[in-house]
């Protein structure tokens, strides 16, 4: 099953206007030289630079994504932001359920779900994270959380068009630590199980399971290579246009 790998920056909250343009820009103009890329690129800037950004990367094979979006069309909702106003600025993805977002602003399941459907509905595309923390792991519940997650913060709506699953242990975030590529293709494979009970094996087959976590151009090539693995989600070395660049090019794009 062929399945566009994806390669996805997340910038979380960086970037001031003159260097998230630039990075913006810096990312522009090395996918471009690579005419036709294979993969699917993709930044998430924080809202703040989405408008900037979009102009930045005009002319480039550069998906505009958001980090997060509230369930709401509109209304008095003081500080969020609608999935249709993402539309508007011209976003195609929204990322929901980011493990910073469980653990800062105590998102659940059953929220993260109502904000998938909601940018389903304003016509966004869903990048929706799932992963386990340390003690769950050392405890051997990755898979049950994993499932867990799945289960609860998809939408029954989910189809492989709409939606992408990233796999990022919330202890591997940041840290510089990864599991081994084994235990990445072993928890991917089984979330492909899962999802194709809740959504049917067609869609699950063809869904996009990324792997997120400390991925560098060092490591890129080990995970991209995993049968289950269809891309990655990159926190840290997304805010340099050469890693960002050589995760892609490591892993053969
Ligand atoms: C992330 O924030 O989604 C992420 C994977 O971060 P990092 O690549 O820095 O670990």
């Amino acid at each position: 099953m062929a399945r566009k790998i994806m390669i996805a920056g997340n910038w979380k909250m960086n970037g001031l206007l003159e260097d998230g343009v630039a990075l913006a820009k810096g990312v522009a103009a090395e996918v471009k030289k690579m005419g036709k890329p294979e993969c699917e690129f993709l930044v998430c800037p924080p809202f703040t630079l989405l408008t900037s950004v979009k102009k930045a990367l005009r002319g480039a094979k550069v998906a505009l994504g958001a980090q997060d979006c509230h369930f709401a069309e509109k209304g008095a909702h003081t500080g969020d932001i609608s999935p249709v106003m993402l539309k508007d600025l011209g976003c195609q993805y929204v990322i929901t359920g980011h493990s910073e977002r469980r653990a800062d602003h105590g998102e659940s399941n059953e929220l993260i779900c109502k904000k998938s459907q909601a940018a389903y509905n304003a016509g966004l595309k869903v990048i929706i994270c799932i992963g386990e923390t340390l003690a769950e792991r050392d405890a051997g519940k990755t898979i049950e959380v994993c499932t867990k997650q799945i289960m609860g913060s998809v939408p029954e709506t989910a189809t492989a068009a709409n939606t992408v699953i990233a796999y990022e242990p919330v202890w591997a975030i940041g840290t510089g630590k990864t599991p081994t590529a084994q235990d990445v293709e072993e928890v991917h494979a089984a979330v492909r199980k899962v999802l194709a009970k809740k959504l049917g094996k067609g869609n699950a087959n063809k869904m996009r399971i990324l792997y997120g976590g400390s991925v560098k151009p060092a490591n890129a090539k080990e995970f991209l290579a995993l049968p289950d693995v269809d891309g990655a989600l990159i926190g840290g070395a997304s805010l340099k246009v050469e890693d960002f660049i050589a995760i892609a090019k490591n892993a053969g794009f």
